[in-house]
Formats: structure tokens, C-alpha cells, sequence
């Protein structure tokens, strides 16, 4: 994934520290090596990015109310539900989305919460994350216009804007991390057009940009948004958006389903990044996301599982391999390849959340690699014809071996320091509390 899209059979990395220094032929690398990791029939990438993300979502997967209901409706049924999260909850929903994310081939994350009742804050998740060892960039979500005042969201869980804002600030002072191979970062995500009013997506974006930080939100998911904005705001949504400030290389914006050629064009021009959800985008029936248009146009492209009640996993891999295949739905079977979804994956997600030290192989970059075995069931017959494109053909499968900031946090398929059976009993006692409280 590097500039020259290099491969190298029999290749290797030199780390040092939390740092690539070289990449080549095994051979031709530094023997001195402190611990040698021997990745022999294994396909090693750069570990992937999730441009977008609801951890506390785990928590009401599939759940049966909301299995076959289009956006405005899943929602409807989840704000009451969500509304008893605890700061437990938050925590461990994001060990579990983290565990699964890491297990698939992701080393770094967003997440977009944009609810936090009873005391649960940003500062549970980034404990989460800083527990497993996992790069993270926290969105500080928020909603402030409820039902009495034509919003989406039940009155109850919305917050003052004067305490979003408030709470981003001590956010931002408390936990982003602006340096080179950063492992917590913070963005200002207000929820979307239909839950937060004008002044705080503007507010948000100043504060925003007074710390040099990304905003993130959701835009131009589904055609029931169209017409809200239609009628609130006498725009679409990219207009109401650019209305806003919000576009540029410090914004991005999750699904982007329907903007028009025009908008297309103007978001590539200010190189805003997108966040693509393609089994989110089917699960909900919003539509197919102009991926393709949107990067040729140069917009910043990259990848989200999404939250994982409208997936409802966290998969990366499997993601990627989505991406190719919905793109594909309208005609075109070339209209993406497995190598093109990979670097969305890769490059694309490093892109959208504004870094240059992941996302690629080369020196210089964070020693955030992973690596699958490539003699194993679902490749059989596929990875000896073309080991990159048969990961994401084939059934997606879940990484033999991770690395993230040059520590080993997967081996031999396992995560190391976390008791994952211990981790899925207590979410699931917390899910079961969550919809019968
Ligand atoms: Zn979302």
C-alpha cells in the first residue's frame, strides 16, 4: 500500500520501537533483531483503518423490533433502549467491538458515540481502547434537538449545547494526542442534521478547528434525511453541510449515499473525506454510495463497518469485501477490485481520519501490520493464484497475527491479554439488562 504499491514475496519488516525502518526481501534486512516473528506462508498488510463506528451498538445487535426497519425507524426503536447505557456498558461494548475489530484485521478505529446518559463519557471507550492496546480517535458525538423541537431523538437524551461544548473542550484538553504515532486522538462529531441544530455544528467546527482536530458526522445517508432537509432547511444535505463550513480535509462524513454529480465534484475540490458503509447502506436499504465518483472527483474516501446494530458486526475484512461487491450490484463487475477495496481499507481509512503514519508499509510509518495464513480452508484453491485478491474473494477470515504500535496484540489467532470468554459473558449479561430494564 505504499506510493509504488510494492510487494514483495519472501518479504519483512525491521521495527524498532513502535516504528517501521525498513521494508524488503527478509534477506536483505537487519539480523539483529531483539524478537523475530516468523510470518512464513502468512500474507502481511498494513493494519487496517475503521473510518467509522457505534461500539456501544454491540450491546442491541439485531435486535428483533428493529431487523427489517429503515433508518428513521431503527432509530426510533433503539433511542429508548440506548437510553439506559451506563458507563459499564460504554466500557465493555467497546472492548467487545475493539476484540472483534482487531480480530479482523483492524488496528485502528473511530468511534462515533453520540449519546452518553448516566454518567458514561468519551473517557470509558478511550480506557477500552488503551487497555487493549488499540489505536483509537474518540469521536465526541452529540445530539441537542429532541422531538419538541422537530428532531429525531426522544427529548430525554439529547444535552444542552453549552454542555457539548463544554465537554468536548475538557476532551480535547485531556486526551488528544497531536504527535506522530498517536494512539488517542479526538474528533467533534455532532450526530447528524436531524439531532443537533445549526449553532452547534458551527460552534463544534470552530472548537474543532481552535485545536486542529477532525469533525466527523453523518450525511446524506438515506432519502427520508433528503427530505427532512428539503423541509427544515430548504437544501440538500451536502448544501446544508457546505452551508456549515462542513467540507474540507479536516471533515468527514459517514455513508454519502446520495449526494448529486455536482456535489460529487465539489466535495472532491475541498478533498472532504467520506466514511463508506456498504452492509449498513444494504442493511438499511439506503442505497449504493458513489464511492468511485467521489474518489476520482478527490474526496478522501475510506471505510466503516458502522454500528454493529446495522451491520451488525465489525469485521473490517469483511467490509472491505462488501464494499467490492456492492459497488459491483449496478452493472459494472469491474467497478471495483479486491485491491481497490483493500486500499480504501488501508490508505482511505489513514486518509479520512487525517493521518500520514499508518495505513501503509514503508519506513517511517507506525508498526501497525497483520497477517493472515494463506494455507488455510477458505483460501484453498484461491490464495495460490493471487494470495492479496483471495482475502477479500474468498469468506472473509480473522487475522492469524496482529501488530499494533510494535507491540504483538494477535498471535496464532488469539488476542493476547484479554479473556475473551470472560469479555462476552458480562456484555451479554449487560445487552440482556439493556432491553429488559
Ligand atoms: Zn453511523
Amino acid at each position: 500500500m505504499d506510493d509504488a504499491d510494492s510487494r514483495w514475496a519472501g518479504g519483512g519488516l525491521y521495527v524498532v520501537d513502535n516504528v517501521i525502518r525498513q521494508v524488503g526481501p527478509s534477506s536483505q534486512l537487519p539480523q539483529d533483531a531483539d524478537q523475530t516473528i516468523d510470518a512464513r506462508d502468512m500474507l502481511i498488510l498494513p493494519g487496517m483503518v475503521n473510518t467509522h463506528h457505534h461500539f456501544v451498538q454491540t450491546l442491541t445487535r439485531n435486535l428483533p423490533a428493529a431487523q427489517d426497519a429503515n433508518l428513521f425507524n431503527w432509530l426510533r426503536t433503539h433511542y429508548p433502549i440506548w437510553a439506559g447505557l451506563t458507563p459499564e456498558a460504554v466500557y465493555v461494548s467497546s472492548k467487545t467491538a475493539i476484540a472483534e475489530l482487531m480480530l479482523s484485521g483492524c488496528t485502528t478505529s473511530s468511534d462515533h458515540t453520540y449519546l452518553w446518559p448516566n454518567g458514561a463519557c468519551v473517557d470509558d471507550q478511550i480506557r477500552a481502547a488503551a487497555d487493549m492496546g488499540f489505536r483509537f480517535h474518540a469521536a465526541r458525538g452529540s445530539m441537542s434537538v429532541g422531538e419538541s423541537k422537530g428532531g429525531l431523538p426522544p427529548d430525554y437524551l439529547v444535552e444542552s449545547e453549552d454542555q457539548v461544548l463544554r465537554d468536548s473542550e475538557r476532551v480535547l484538553e485531556k486526551h488528544h494526542d497531536p504527535r506522530p504515532y498517536a494512539m488517542t486522538r479526538i474528533v467533534l462529531a455532532p450526530c447528524s442534521p436531524f439531532s443537533v441544530s445549526r449553532d452547534l455544528m458551527r460552534e463544534s467546527l470552530a472548537l474543532a478547528r481552535d485545536y486542529g482536530v477532525c469533525s466527523h458526522t453523518h450525511l446524506a445517508e438515506t432519502l427520508d434525511e433528503a427530505v427532512y432537509c428539503r423541509e427544515k432547511f430548504g437544501r440538500t444535505p451536502v448544501e446544508f453541510a457546505e452551508e456549515l463550513g462542513w467540507v474540507g480535509p479536516d471533515v468527514w462524513h459517514a455513508h454519502m449515499v446520495h449526494p448529486s454529480a455536482d456535489e460529487i465534484s465539489r466535495l472532491g475540490k475541498s478533498h472532504t473525506g467520506i466514511a463508506h458503509c456498504p452492509s449498513s447502506n444494504m442493511r438499511l436499504a439506503s442505497g449504493i454510495a458513489p464511492v468511485r465518483s467521489l474518489q476520482q472527483a478527490g474526496a478522501r474516501v475510506g471505510l466503516g463497518v458502522d454500528g454493529s446494530a446495522s451491520n451488525d458486526g465489525s469485521h473490517m475484512l469483511a467490509e472491505a469485501r462488501q464494499a467490492m461487491l456492492l459497488q459491483r450490484v449496478s452493472g459494472n463487475p469491474a467497478a471495483m477490485t479486491a485491491f481497490q477495496a483493500l486500499w480504501l481499507a488501508t490508505r482511505g481509512g489513514a486518509a479520512v481520519l487525517g493521518r500520514e503514519d499508518i495505513g501503509c508499509l514503508a519506513p517511517g510509518m507506525a508498526a501497525d501490520f497483520i497477517g493472515y495464513r494463506l494455507d488455510r480452508l477458505a483460501l484453498a484453491g484461491g490464495a495460490v493464484h493471487d494470495p492479496l485478491a483471495s482475502l477479500v474473494f474468498c469468506h472473509p477470515q480473522a487475522v492469524d497475527l496482529s501488530v499494533i504500535n510494535g507491540r504483538v496484540r494477535v498471535k496464532e489467532g488469539c488476542l493476547l491479554e484479554t479473556d475473551l470468554d470472560q469479555l462476552v459473558r458480562q456484555h451479554n449479561d449487560l445487552a440482556r439488562r439493556l432491553v429488559t430494564r
